[in-house]
């Protein structure tokens, strides 16, 4: 059987250890997301999924508890290890976009391959190819803020796609967006996913938007419960 794409075991995490305002936000969280698996994380706000995701794709460090990525245990890598395998096998998407304000959107999708040690001349043409799936290969050469919100969120996806990872880690990817526009650019995203065979954690509190997905977690008093 192929490993999981991600395994969380034992996941511990506190903040402000030892001090009064101690806040124990993971406690022993055990999560693995096959090939291919697409898993809603629900929670209200404040219940940890930020945290949940940073540590799943090696932003952030548990006090306990192990973290394996395709299989490697990431426990102990040192840092550029950690960075290698966050470039090339995690795809992260944010609430809010984050793209580069300075740089196109074909740039913004450019840019991380670059880094990863792909041509630029294949950079290019893998994220015109990512900008057309998502029906806007003719705002190519716009920066984000000549974008609207709903396209800025599509070069988001492109972007965490651009190296082809294995595992999408996704907080709240349309939480910024009406709800109009949220459906779309949700049925976008699940549209690359499905085709890429891509494997995702997808934080929302949106009981519609999960309920489409493989699987529902939740998160409680700091404990993964399935829904
Ligand atoms: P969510 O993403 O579900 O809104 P978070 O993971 O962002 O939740 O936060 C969970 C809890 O941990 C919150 O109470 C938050 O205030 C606290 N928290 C998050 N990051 C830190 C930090 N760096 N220092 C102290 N407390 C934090």
């Amino acid at each position: 059987m192929n490993d999981p794409v991600l395994s969380l075991s034992g996941i511990s995490k506190s903040y402000n250890a030892g001090k009064p305002n101690e806040i124990q936000v993971l406690r022993d969280v055990d999560l693995s997301i096959a090939p291919g698996e697409v898993v809603a994380l629900v929670a209200p706000s404040g219940a940890g999924k930020s945290t949940l995701l940073h540590i799943a794709g090696l932003l952030d460090t548990p006090d306990a508890g192990l973290v394996h990525i395709a299989g490697e245990d990431m426990t102990g890598r040192s840092d550029r290890r950690r960075t290698q395998v966050r470039r090339s096998d995690v795809g992260f998407i944010y609430q809010f976009h984050h793209l580069l304000p300075e740089f196109s959107a074909l740039e913004n999708i450019v840019l991380p391959q670059l880094a990863n040690g792909t041509p630029q001349g294949q950079a290019e043409s893998r994220a015109m190819a990512l900008l057309d799936k998502v029906g806007i290969a003719p705002r190519a050469s716009h920066r984000p803020a000549a974008l609207s919100g709903g396209e800025q969120q599509r070069v988001a996806f492109c972007r965490a796609l651009a190296n082809a990872p294995g595992l999408l880690l996704a907080d709240e990817p349309t939480g910024n967006l009406d709800p109009a526009t949220s459906d779309q650019v949700f049925d976008t995203l699940m549209g690359l996913v499905r085709d890429t065979g891509l494997s995702a954690l997808i934080a929302t509190h949106n009981l519609e938007l999960a309920a489409r997905m493989d699987r529902q977690i939740r998160l409680e008093q700091g404990c993964l419960v399935p829904v």
